[in-house]
């Protein structure tokens, strides 16, 4: 990204939604269930996996975490009346844990338990460094309890992270490793784009020592090539660990990795609350600021598209 580009990328909240939201229709499958089902489909005919996740983060009220967790519930009863092939990503500030750690946790084991009952699968997706340790203290709990079917994500530009691969590995974690896309600072981050590579190549190798199901969730082409590499020289098979991509983003190179014979799952978010999602994914889009710039001066002057 150019200086530019950066200036203007920080300046994305300011953008009027309309327009964020023309522009992150790529990224969403739809506002309604139906939608994410149909977008899920067609991604299964495509020989893809999925995860859905529903919209909605920083939840304020009770009711809405619980609300989210039965949209969740929901969301299980429809992969199995459609037999789709997904599981679902859940936030936990979306069940409450700004409102209090044990209503999350309430809310996480209820969607933990139906997923069971639905023989599916719940992944904890990873927010900001202020939910680190609360994140990786209920997978704990959680697994401990004899809850198999769930997941956490690991952010590989945190410094933490090789430490807390370590930490987990008794558990032999199932573990989605992504960048991490919340600023966080360099006290604790690392915020060179080559130190992040590193640190991810070095943190898939030691979960992959560790014994843990690992999700390679990037669209990274030199890390894709690492990761397919490493996977490789360890002689894992198709069933060994899965790539993951963002809906919306390289989805020809997603098919190249599934013509080439590797577990494929596109996370797949749906819902009404589309707003934060949408900034974090304008704001990675490398093509997308300068777009955006000329699309709002546009819409200011009264020529919008
Ligand atoms: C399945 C999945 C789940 C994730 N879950 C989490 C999570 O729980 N917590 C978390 O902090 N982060 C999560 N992320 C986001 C992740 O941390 C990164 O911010 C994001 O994937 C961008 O990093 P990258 O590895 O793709 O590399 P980048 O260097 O950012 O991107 C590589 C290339 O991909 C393309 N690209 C990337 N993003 C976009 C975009 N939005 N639009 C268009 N093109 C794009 C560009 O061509 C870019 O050059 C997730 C990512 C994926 C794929």
């Amino acid at each position: 990204m150019t200086l530019l580009d950066r200036a203007i990328v920080s300046l994305l909240p300011a953008v009027p939604r309309p327009v964020v939201q023309l522009f992150s229709a790529r990224y969403i499958a739809g506002s309604t269930l139906a939608d994410a089902v149909r977008v899920v489909r067609q991604l299964n005919a495509d020989g893809k996996l999925a995860t859905i996740d529903v919209l909605g983060e920083e939840i304020t009220h009770e009711e809405e975490a619980r609300a989210i967790a039965q949209a969740y519930c929901d969301v299980f009863d429809e992969i199995e009346r459609e037999q789709l092939d997904s599981n679902v990503s859940v936030k936990l500030t979306a069940l409450g844990l700004g409102l209090s750690y044990d209503i999350c946790r309430a809310n996480l084991e209820d969607v933990v338990r139906q997923a069971a009952e639905n023989r599916n699968f719940v992944r904890i997706d990873m927010e900001d460094s202020s939910t680190t340790d609360d994140t990786l203290r209920l997978y704990r709990q959680l697994r401990e309890a004899g809850h198999e079917n769930l997941g956490v994500v690991l952010q590989a530009h945190l410094r933490r992270t090789f430490d807390d691969i370590q930490a987990l590995a008794d558990l032999r974690p199932n573990v989605r490793l992504c960048k991490g896309i919340y600023i966080e600072p360099a006290a604790i981050a690392f915020t060179d784009a080559d130190a992040i590579r590193a640190n991810f190549v070095r943190c898939l190798d030691a979960l992959l020592d560790a014994g843990a199901y690992v999700a390679v969730a990037t669209h990274d082409e030199w890390l894709i090539g690492q990761a397919v590499h490493i996977v490789g020289a360890r002689g894992l098979g198709r069933d060994d660990y899965e790539l993951q991509t963002l809906l919306g983003v390289r989805e020809r190179r997603a098919s190249e990795l599934v013509a080439a014979g590797h577990r494929l799952r596109v996370y797949t978010p749906f819902g009404e609350r589309w707003y934060a999602y949408s900034l974090r994914r304008l704001q990675e889009n490398p093509a997308m600021a300068g777009t955006i710039a000329r699309a709002t001066v546009g819409r200011l002057f009264g020529r919008a598209s």
